[in-house]
């Protein structure tokens, strides 16, 4: 390898990395329209679906929630843990569908609201309206907004504003806490 080549093949890497991340991410269909998204969550649920709301609270004691969630998903819900970047199957989810509490059953995100963020956790650009309550985090020093299901208290993941438009923002959870139900069961 010549200097020139060393010099192109140095100059080339930064642009291939830039190139590999925004290939994995992709945002929201352009002119989506947020406030319909939110409005019209429920078409997204299967026919006669009974799902449960956040004026229902659900309060268990950690012994009972521990009795009732797979190890994993007590660690995050109830324990604020994080999963394993890229361990969860709802990264690749792609059907229409509703993502749900895993601890609850609350409603919290519609598969119109995915988006692929590259991070290796399901990402959403919003969520359904009321599904969350937030409070600021200072585990990484820096503040980060972390929310939780506003049925159940359950820990979810934290809100970034490094998200797609037209929000901007990017609700990073974590994918043992969720649950989704497929619109339809046919694919
Ligand atoms: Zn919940």
């Amino acid at each position: 390898m010549n200097r020139r080549t060393i010099i192109r093949t140095l100059a080339a890497i930064p642009l291939a990395a830039i190139v590999a991340r925004a290939a994995a991410q992709s945002g929201p269909a352009k002119g989506v329209n947020v406030e319909e998204l939110q409005k019209n969550w429920k078409s997204f649920l299967p026919e006669g679906a009974d799902v449960p709301s956040s004026d229902q609270p659900m309060a268990l004691t950690k012994d009972e929630w521990r009795k009732r969630l797979a190890p994993e998903a007590f660690q995050v819900l109830r324990q604020e843990g994080t999963e394993r970047a890229g361990t969860s199957p709802l990264n690749r989810e792609k059907r229409e569908g509703v993502f749900v509490c895993a601890g609850c059953g609350l409603p919290l995100f519609t598969s119109a609201m995915k988006y692929e963020s590259g991070t290796g956790w399901p990402s959403f650009f919003t969520a359904i309206p009321g599904a969350f309550k937030t409070s600021r985090d200072f585990k990484l020093i820096l503040p980060r907004t972390e929310y939780h299901c506003a049925r159940c208290g359950g820990h979810h993941g934290h809100v970034f504003d490094d998200g797609p438009q037209p929000t901007g923002q990017r609700w990073c959870n974590n994918g043992v806490a969720l649950k989704f139900v497929p619109k339809s069961d046919k694919t």
